[in-house]
């Protein structure tokens, strides 16, 4: 059995959670590689160590001194280091890092969190380092050059049998330091899972894994102890973010399944992402996620369904707007595009008036203020009667539905509401496939 075992920001935030770590660490001999990520917030009030490094580029940029931005970083590190006795000279390595500032460039700066953190755990749970600027290999286009990574890895692995690993960076062609977006320490360990051909991707964070709903709106939502990485993927699109969503593609192509875990609460079941489950799921639906803030354009031409073009004529304005697209309902001679408010802030009326000229459309409105909310879930394609329960619910709670979308995987069903409604909805939706359902158990 061979585990993949990365811990957040979170996780390996003080002292105390290094401490935690080492227990789960050394409570299973399948965990021989471990992947960390730096220092993240100690409490609500904290900053990442991560954001301190950009904060310190920031500083290198502008050539304004960043004695105290640095002071704050150290102070971090040597905590860890003073409370758990260890031996590495991070101080002389910080300070050096320090001094070399100036010909750093910035993706090298950010990953030092994770470069030092792994150093510092390395030698407390007395396994090798391997750095992830010798493993991990980008090709030009900033994709993984997945031969010349797992070539690499394997003769590591030879080499070194138990490693810690930083997370969140590799290597381009040139060998300068580059890294994945934000928290993307998660796709570090997805990439060692799937070249090293891993039983299980372990993901330790500060929650048990997926809830059914946001509990900011549901109280106490049941939590997920089963998803399919699609439903997944369509979830954390939606906004329930727990795991880096490009972190799925590597581990999916194997079907190695990730076990999202707390490192608070080990004992806690979690979470396992999976591309087909045997356990049988208690509820039709996987979970409930939702965004607000999108607008759609309601286009309505007569005889549209006779004009060739039409709809890709409508796409190609936004598309030299640069506008992407959430989803476009269509009818015979109507369609909206739905698209996040955000992405035509300068742009809206300015592209309308083109819609205008160049499709002289019937008719053509604006909905504003739109909250989208996903209703998630692969056992809804083969039960019937699951968009009229959810269609049902939302009429008795007298919620006006101005969109409906379903993916063509039949996996979800979207709908659009206004923004006030947003909550409601999503409450709504859990109360008629979770609450009643176990009111009537
Ligand atoms: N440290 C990086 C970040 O804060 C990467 C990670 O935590 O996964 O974004």
């Amino acid at each position: 059995m061979l585990k993949i075992t990365k811990f957040g920001g979170s996780s390996v935030a003080s002292s105390t959670q290094f401490k935690k770590v080492k227990d789960i660490v050394m409570a299973d001999t399948a965990r021989k590689f471990v992947v960390v990520s730096a220092p993240g917030k100690r409490d609500a009030s904290d900053t990442k160590i991560t954001d301190l490094l950009y904060l310190l580029d920031a500083h290198r940029q502008y050539h304004v001194p960043a004695d105290n931005v640095f002071n704050l970083i150290k102070e971090r590190f040597m905590e860890i280091k003073k409370s758990l006795d260890l031996k590495y000279p991070i101080e002389k390595d910080l300070d050096q890092f320090y001094a070399n500032l100036a010909h750093m460039n910035q993706d090298e700066i950010v990953s030092r969190g994770e470069y030092f953190c792994a150093k510092l755990m390395a030698e407390y749970l007395g396994y090798d380092f391997v750095d992830a600027k010798d493993i991990i290999r980008f090709r030009l286009d900033k994709t993984i050059d997945w031969e010349a990574t797992t070539k690499k890895l394997q003769a590591k692995v030879a080499q070194h049998p138990r490693f810690v690993f930083p997370g969140f960076y590799g290597s381009a062609a040139n060998g300068q330091i580059q890294v994945f977006s934000r928290g993307g320490g998660d796709i570090t360990g997805a990439i060692l899972a799937k070249c090293l051909d891993a039983d299980i991707y372990e993901n330790w964070t500060d929650v048990s894994g997926f809830l059914m709903a946001d509990p900011r709106i549901v109280k106490n939502p049941r939590q997920i102890t089963h998803i399919t990485y699609s439903e997944l993927r369509e979830l954390s699109y939606m906004g329930a973010s727990v795991l880096h969503e490009e972190a799925i593609f590597p581990v999916k192509e194997k079907n190695i399944p990730i076990h999202i875990l707390n490192t608070n609460r080990p004992q806690d079941k979690g979470t396992i992402i999976q591309e087909r489950t045997t356990t049988k799921m208690p509820y039709a639906i996987t979970g409930i996620a939702g965004k607000k803030d999108f607008l759609s354009i309601y286009i309505y031409k007569k005889h549209m369904s006779n004009e060739v073009g039409y709809i890709r004529r409508a796409l190609s304005i936004l598309e030299n707007y640069n506008v992407s697209v959430e989803h476009i309902p269509s009818g015979i001679d109507s369609f909206s595009i739905v698209i996040a408010k955000k992405e035509v802030e300068d742009c809206l009326y300015e592209m309308l008036a083109r819609m205008k000229a160049e499709l002289k459309p019937d008719k053509m409105d604006v909905l504003e203020d739109l909250a989208l909310i996903s209703t998630v879930g692969k056992n809804m394609s083969d039960k019937p009667g699951t968009s009229g329960k959810l269609f049902a619910a939302l009429g008795d709670a007298r919620i006006n539905i101005r969109m409906i979308a379903q993916g063509s995987d039949e996996i979800n069903i979207t709908v659009g509401v206004k923004c006030e409604d947003f909550k409601r909805t999503i409450q709504v939706i859990y109360d008629a496939f979770v609450t009643k359902e176990d009111i009537n158990e």
